[in-house]
């Protein structure tokens, strides 16, 4: 069985992001970009599943610039056997438009279980593996926890963190998993092998060559900093204390 992974290059999750200057949208030239933290864990997790011998093979895929490509040597480093890079250029691509890519990619490639995470630190959607399991028409097990395999049944089975506690979930594959923080912890490429990923394949594919047409029906108006935090003042009494809240702050 294979597994795609989708992965996304992201903002690094430790920079602090700025805005544009005309408020367009976040700064990222110049700017440490990584692969997207829950796309690391969903790789780990299809790297732990062909380690236990329930897949044979691991292809990451991205949709982005040219850029996105060093998203996808890291996720060959870190063991993926092969991987997709779907150029559609510089401008944004919305997760409808990511999801109907990676239709294409599944009816390309037939992988047994799609592997994304639950979502994009950049834009924070937790839109794309819902959306592609509704275009397939596959199951879905989203915010992993913990997924258990079953070869020989066809079965995953998909522990949830939901409120009220855990819920299980039994998929027949094919199926599409998102993964949430709790699921693993993704391992470092090692020297050797960020050395041997430069030799592995990258095929490129364009939206059109999958007929796939960009488009949007957003339009980002504006992007603008949260408002400053005021500084704190420290109270001498709980007398004053609760005077503040009461007619400073208003919420007593
Ligand atoms: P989102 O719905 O944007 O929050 O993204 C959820 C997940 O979808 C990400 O963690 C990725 O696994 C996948 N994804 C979203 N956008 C892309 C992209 N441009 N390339 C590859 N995977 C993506």
């Amino acid at each position: 069985m294979k597994i795609l992974v989708a992965v996304k290059r992201v903002v690094d999750y430790a920079v602090k992001v700025r805005v544009k200057p005309d408020k367009s949208g976040v700064e990222t030239s110049n700017v440490k970009m990584s692969m997207n933290p829950f796309c690391e864990i969903a790789l780990e997790e299809a790297l732990r599943i062909r380690e236990s011998g329930a897949a044979d093979e691991v292809v990451a895929v991205t949709v982005g610039p040219a850029q996105c490509a060093d998203t996808l040597r890291t996720a060959l480093a870190m063991g993926a056997d092969r991987a997709v890079h779907v150029d559609a250029g510089a401008a944004p691509v919305l997760p409808l438009s990511v999801s109907k890519i990676l239709r294409a990619l599944v009816q390309v490639e037939q992988p047994g279980l799609l592997i994304l995470g639950k979502q994009a630190i950049d834009d924070d959607c937790n839109q794309t593996g819902q959306m592609v399991a509704g275009l397939l028409k596959w199951p879905q097990g989203t915010f992993a926890s913990k997924v258990v395999l079953d070869k020989a049944k066809q079965v995953a089975t998909v522990e949830r963190e939901v409120d009220g506690g855990l819920e299980t979930l039994c998929l027949d594959l094919p199926a599409v998993i998102t993964t949430d923080l709790r699921l693993n912890q993704p391992r470092y490429a090692t020297l050797p092998n960020i050395m041997k990923a430069k030799s592995k394949v990258i095929k490129k594919f364009t939206p059109e060559e999958l007929n796939v047409e960009i488009k949007s029906d957003l339009e980002v108006v504006q992007v603008t900093e949260p408002p400053k935090r005021k500084a704190g003042v420290i109270v001498s009494s709980v007398d004053e204390l609760v005077d503040k809240l009461k007619n400073e702050a208003r919420v007593l």
